[in-house]
């Protein structure tokens, strides 16, 4: 695939889903921030693994709901390589509980982690792209996002948010040739889902076509593509990456 920048930032890259967008980034070229919040074991033995393969990478510590953090975090990544070409906002939490038994702050953590977060990386990441006239950020929502869950009001509305978020995002950045786009993946295999028993796994699997659960390399796959240059005329895009679970 074909890259016009040459950096990204990857939220909550430690583990998971953004462990293998950074791989996956960092196999095409793109010098890769690995950001983590909890686990600098896990960052640095990805870097490493990155840099053995040829890569590049680097990783940065911060907590995405702080928003100092968040925004000395982009600044230290242009100050060094003088300029922020891609963003994946990818951290994410879930919390779940039935909406009669959720408190509030249930409620409003969750929207803090997931959208609230991803405002702030969106909003930066077009003063700094802009002043290049080019960029490209990936919002990762969810399924969930789009057909709601029992269980998850809290996370639904973080994800359906982040897209809506997106698309508004998208007519923004536009005249500044910064594209958003966002992805809606399914049931992935990650520490996330792991802890649904296998009697939910089987449920679902039943419910999705294609028979399986996703690999977090497979939404990997499509967030490359869409901060490619393959996609240069997509923006405000909602990409399913679900196995025909929602259509
Ligand atoms: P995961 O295995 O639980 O990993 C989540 C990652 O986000 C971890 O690296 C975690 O860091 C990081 N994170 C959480 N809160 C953070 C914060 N405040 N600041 C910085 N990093 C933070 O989850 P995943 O399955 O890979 O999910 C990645 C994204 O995909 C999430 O946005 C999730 O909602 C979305 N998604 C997942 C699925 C799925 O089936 N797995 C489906 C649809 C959407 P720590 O190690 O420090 O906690």
């Amino acid at each position: 695939m074909k890259f016009s920048g040459k950096n990204v930032l990857v939220t909550g890259a430690s583990r998971g889903i953004g462990a293998d967008i950074a791989r996956v980034l960092a196999k095409m070229g793109l010098k890769v921030w690995i950001n983590y919040r909890s686990k600098p074991e896990l960052a640095d033995a990805l870097k490493d693994e990155i840099v053995a393969n040829g890569g590049a990478a680097a990783v940065i510590k911060f907590d995405v709901t702080d928003e100092d953090e968040f925004i000395k975090g982009i600044n230290l990544i242009v100050d060094s390589d003088g300029e922020l070409s891609y963003l994946v906002n990818n951290a994410g939490i879930t919390n779940d509980k039935l909406a009669l038994r959720m408190k509030t702050d249930e409620f409003t953590s969750v929207i803090d982690a997931n959208l609230t977060s991803a405002f702030i990386g969106s909003r930066e990441a077009l003063k700094v792209m802009s002043k290049k006239r080019f960029g490209a950020v990936v919002n990762i929502a969810s399924i969930v996002g789009e057909m709601g869950n029992a269980g998850q009001v809290n996370y639904s509305a973080s994800k359906g948010g982040m897209i809506a978020m997106t698309k508004s995002f998208a007519k923004e950045g536009a005249s500044r040739n910064v594209r958003f786009n966002a992805i809606t993946p399914g049931f992935i295999q990650t520490e996330m889902t792991e802890v649904l028993s296998d009697e939910i796994k089987q449920a679902y699997t039943k419910s999705i076509p294609l028979n399986r659960l996703g690999s977090a390399d497979e939404v990997a796959n499509a967030v490359a593509f869409l901060l490619s240059d393959y996609s240069s005329y997509i923006t405000g895009d909602i990409l399913k990456v679900n196995g025909g679970m929602y259509m």
